[in-house]
């Protein structure tokens, strides 16, 4: 692509953007704390989903200070249903990161690199929205378009990907304004330039889309071999005793890492399976499934009660029914706790 051909684009996508592009609440700040929480909802889930959770952590946490004060649980209660909680967990630990080193927010894509839990995509699209660099953001919707336009079927392999971010810095030189040109890429992708039947007749890219010019832009980019992942039945227990309910914290890093959770028996390994002698089982559900990114977990629900229970087993711990309400729990708990607490009494059996 040349500059010349990289301005008209640029020019091109801008003009577009300012009409049709998406009006969303963290393009309308630069407050790099507010555009880092966005960014780190909006993986792997939908705009519409992030907007009522960043104004409320943002009314929570409203300063990185204030995130790196709070406590781990706080943080998690304020992201209990947004899923991924691994995200929320690496932004408090970024945030607190930041805070010791004691200065400040970064702004540039070398000093975003350096907080943990920030990979180059994330480092880019901060730099960029927040401070004015020069950085392409490259999420799956702007490989989409950029495969397209420079008709490369792979565009993540390693040539690929510096003609794409070569041409989006071109575009950038042209346009004059980087944060906007990545925006209106991400937006050209969301609505315009989509997985199935592109709207090349009204995309400002058209003139010079080489996957339109040949006549099936769906060629680009090549589909990727991807794995469903695994099915593991997963059976959750949830096991009182006048009015407590044994509950643990599952180890940080894995699926579902730092949130409480009912004792669990997979199929194969992993949950915590605990043995609480004189357990009255009472009923059982065939309840649901519940996928994740890497695997899908057909979960069975089973109720039950101790008479005479002892000392929890390490590492769980009794806590009261009403108490459980108000622990950071994944989707699977959360749902299996809703049947439990309306079985009542012991009256149920199986
Ligand atoms: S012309 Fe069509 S294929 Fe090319 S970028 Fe625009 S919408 Fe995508």
């Amino acid at each position: 692509m040349t500059a010349d051909e990289a301005r008209t684009l640029g020019q091109g996508l801008l003009a577009w953007y300012r009409r049709s592009g998406r009006r969303l609440p963290w393009r309308e700040t630069r407050d790099p704390f507010a555009i880092w929480v966005s960014e780190v909802m909006l993986q792997q889930t939908r705009v519409e989903t992030v907007i009522p959770y960043y104004h409320r952590f943002l009314r929570r946490f409203p300063t990185v200070e204030a995130l790196a004060a709070a406590a781990t649980d706080e943080v998690l209660g304020q992201w209990e249903g947004l899923g991924y909680y691994a995200r929320a967990l690496r932004l408090h630990e970024g945030a607190r990161a930041m805070v010791r080193r004691g200065e400040g927010l970064p702004g540039s894509v070398a000093a975003w690199r350096e907080v943990p839990g920030v990979g180059p995509y994330m480092a880019a699209a901060l730099a960029s929205f927040a401070s004015g660099a020069a950085a392409p953001a490259v999420d799956g919707n702007v490989a989409r378009v950029m495969s397209r336009v420079l008709a490369l079927p792979r565009p993540r392999l390693a040539a690929s990907a510096r003609a794409v971010a070569g041409a989006i810095e071109a575009m950038m030189a042209g346009a004059g304004d980087p944060a906007e040109v990545n925006h209106a890429l991400m937006d050209l992708g969301a609505t315009v330039c989509r997985a199935r039947a592109p709207r090349c007749g009204v995309c400002p890219l058209a003139s010079l889309c080489r996957a339109r010019s040949g006549g099936d832009p769906e060629r680009y980019p090549a589909p990727e071999a991807r794995g469903r992942g695994p099915v593991l039945a997963v059976r959750i227990h949830v096991i009182r005793h006048l009015g407590r309910v044994l509950v643990y914290r599952r180890p940080p890093g894995g699926i579902l890492g730092g949130l409480w959770a009912f004792p669990a028996r997979f199929e194969n390994e992993g949950g915590l399976a605990v043995e609480i002698p004189g357990v009255t089982w009472r009923a059982e559900r065939q309840a649901f499934r519940h996928v994740f990114t890497h695997q899908t977990w057909q979960v069975t629900a089973r109720a039950g009660d101790v008479a005479r229970p002892g000392p929890a087993p390490d590492p769980t711990r009794w806590v009261d029914a009403p108490a459980v309400d108000r622990l950071p729990m994944g989707r699977p708990d959360r749902r299996v706790w809703a049947w439990a607490r309306e079985l009542g009494p012991a009256t149920v059996t199986l």
